[in-house]
């Protein structure tokens, strides 16, 4: 048995550094149980850091840290991406970007079939015994005012298919083959998903270490 000694949430206020409900949503449902109530950046006004890390754990302590600085309270952030093995890990904490539609001016917003697309050309380049390997992480950090931060890793490995099947999830699901499994992320149902999803890992890893 392990003793935990760091830093720990308690039963207090949480902020979940996050402008995006679906996110505050998802991840309150999973700590309110534990007696956290989840506060969320965006509804308390908080600045939106920008991620110029260069892991996902620099991003996630980037926001979490510019969150719990503003507030004087503990808080949460995460940071998510898709790795591939033959791109040399890429497209990793620049996974959100390579969707960024630049051309449309003035149609923000992202296109994660041409980002699909994208990392199949890359491949391709690199000759069709390339691996294909990949995988998702997601990187959860706590910062607290006094300056004490928590961070944990999740992680899926699995492998990229082409062409894109599937219509549920988002992202880069439809693409993604979780290792073991013949169906992508997309195709899995959600509860499927979020039973094994490198989201899944990380906040195992942090209801053990944080309420163990
Ligand atoms: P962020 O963590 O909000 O910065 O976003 C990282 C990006 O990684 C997202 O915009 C998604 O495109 C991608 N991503 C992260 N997790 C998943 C997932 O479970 N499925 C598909 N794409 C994901």
């Amino acid at each position: 048995m392990t003793t935990h000694t760091g830093p720990r949430i308690g039963s207090g206020s949480l902020v979940i550094a996050t402008h995006n409900s679906g996110k505050l949503k998802e991840i309150s449902a999973l700590l309110e149980p534990h007696g956290v109530k989840c506060l969320s950046a965006g509804s308390l006004g908080l600045p939106e850091p920008a991620e110029t890390g260069k892991t996902f754990a620099e991003n996630a302590l980037i926001k979490a840290r510019a969150s719990a600085e503003a507030s004087g309270m503990a808080a949460l952030a995460d940071d998510s991406g898709l790795s591939v093995t033959a791109l040399g890990g890429r497209p990793g904490v620049y996974t959100a970007d390579w969707a960024e539609r630049q051309w449309f001016e003035g149609e923000p917003g992202r296109d994660w079939y041409m980002a699909m697309g994208k990392i199949e050309g890359l491949l391709a380049e690199k000759g069709p015994d390339a691996p294909r390997d990949a995988w998702f992480s997601c990187v959860l950090a706590l910062a607290w005012p006094d300056g004490e931060s928590a961070v944990y890793e999740g992680r899926i490995n699995g492998s990229l298919t082409w062409p894109p099947r599937g219509t549920l999830g988002f992202g880069y699901d439809p693409v993604f083959l979780p290792q073991g499994r013949e169906q992508t992320f997309a195709e899995l149902k959600p509860e499927e998903k979020h039973a094994m999803s490198h989201r899944a890992d990380a906040f195992r890893k942090l209801v053990a270490e944080q309420f163990g």
